[in-house]
């Protein structure tokens, strides 16, 4: 119980901006431990308030999208099945796992409706709680969308595998590199803070980022990106998959860290840090 508390899922993404509610996320997995038998993991707010019980849905084998009954979205939905299909396929590739449960993806044309649902900030854009809530009204990216829910997607596979006992940034810097969300203008933020000692400890983002402005959690997010790689580079990808494993059994990060990669945390963020200045 101690580490699902220590480590809970935050999240928020430019774009698609994710959030999940620190407070609402205690109380996800809460529920998720109260009502495993009924496998729903939607937070208190969310179960007073469920329109997509009244939502249109498509499914196929491992998905059920649901959308509001309005112009376009039928053929939305229909994209954003195809994407979390390749999701699927990728993410349970990489992760060496497949989710056994038809997985949930709600898409919102209102912004309204789905702050009502997620209880989510002004600028948050997306939500993860078991099942996947995108906000998306008018028109929409595709490259972005992919992003997003392969992002999402990467969270879902991540938590049946950890099940809690994960770093924030690495959780997040997982889904970051299954999604591919990285560019030059966030290497270049996280260059500039790794020259002018602006970085977070990574010590401060095993939690979450709520304790940062908006503005600050885009680094956060580089950081863990950043961070998550370099580990890959030490451990090799099929490496993280172990990584992934012990971690889902319950062991202290540190420790796999030390067994895995022949350091510890502080000789690990040293590293990694003199890596982003080279
Ligand atoms: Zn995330």
């Amino acid at each position: 119980m101690r580490r699902f508390r220590r480590y809970l899922p935050l999240e928020q993404a430019e774009g698609f901006q994710i959030r999940h509610d620190r407070k609402m996320v205690r109380i996800l997995f809460l529920v998720v431990l109260l009502t495993v038998v009924s496998g729903d993991a939607y937070p208190e707010k969310a179960i007073k308030y469920a329109p997509d019980k009244n939502f249109d849905e498509i499914k196929s084998l491992h998905f059920i999208v649901k959308f509001e009954k309005s112009p376009g979205m039928e053929l939305l939905a229909e994209d954003v099945m195809e994407i979390s299909e390749q999701a699927y396929s990728k993410v349970g590739w990489d992760l060496d796992h497949q989710v056994k449960t038809v997985s949930t993806v709600i898409i919102y044309s209102s912004i309204k409706q789905f702050k009502d649902v997620t209880s989510s900030a002004d600028w948050a854009g997306g939500y993860f709680d078991g099942r996947i809530h995108l906000p998306i009204s008018g028109k929409f990216n595709r490259e972005k969308l992919r992003k997003f829910i392969f992002h999402e997607y990467t969270h879902l596979v991540s938590q049946e595998i950890v099940r809690g006992n994960c770093p924030f940034w690495l959780f997040e810097g997982v889904a970051d590199c299954e999604a591919e969300n990285w560019d030059s203008e966030k290497e270049r933020i996280l260059l500039y803070a790794a020259q002018n000692n602006f970085l977070f400890p990574l010590s401060e983002l095993e939690k979450g980022f709520s304790h940062v402005s908006k503005g600050k959690a885009k680094l956060c997010y580089n950081q863990s990106y950043s961070a998550t790689t370099y580990l890959i580079k030490k451990i090799g990808f099929w490496g993280l998959k172990d990584f992934f494993r012990d971690l889902g059994k319950g062991i202290p990060f540190d420790r796999i860290l030390k067994k895995m990669a022949g350091v510890d945390m502080d000789e690990f963020e040293r590293e990694w840090k003199s890596s982003l200045l080279k």
